[in-house]
C-alpha cells in the first residue's frame, strides 16, 4: 500500500489513479497518465541557450521547472534548476558588460 500525495489516503501501489481523490499516482505517472512533462527536453534547450539568450531559457526552464514539480520528475527539476542558475549568471555577465562602456 502506498499514501495518495493528494488525498493521503491508502491505495493500492499499483493503482494508477487514486481510488477515492482520483489523482495520478505515482505509477500512472510513469505510465505516462500524468500532466504533461516535457522538463527534460525543455531543460536540454533551456541549457543550451542560457549563455545566449537567457531571457528564453528564464521562459522555458520556467515551464519545465513546473512541469517537473507536477511530475515528482527530479531529474526535470534538477535540470531546469540548473539552466536557470546558469541563465541568471550569463545575465548577470551582459548586464556587467553593458554598464562597464
Ligand atoms: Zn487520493
Amino acid at each position: 500500500m502506498i499514501i495518495c500525495d493528494s488525498c493521503n489516503r491508502e491505495i493500492s501501489e499499483n493503482a494508477y489513479v487514486c481510488d477515492f481523490c482520483g489523482k495520478v499516482t505515482i505509477a500512472g505517472k510513469k505510465m505516462g497518465l500524468g500532466p504533461k512533462d516535457y522538463s527534460i527536453l525543455l531543460g536540454i534547450f533551456g541549457l543550451l541557450i542560457s549563455l545566449f539568450i537567457p531571457l528564453i531559457t528564464w521562459g522555458l526552464s520556467g515551464v519545465g521547472y513546473k512541469q517537473a514539480k507536477e511530475n515528482s520528475n527530479n531529474k526535470g527539476l534538477a535540470i531546469n534548476t540548473v539552466a536557470i542558475i546558469i541563465s541568471i549568471i550569463s545575465m548577470i555577465y551582459y548586464l556587467y558588460q553593458y554598464f562597464k562602456r
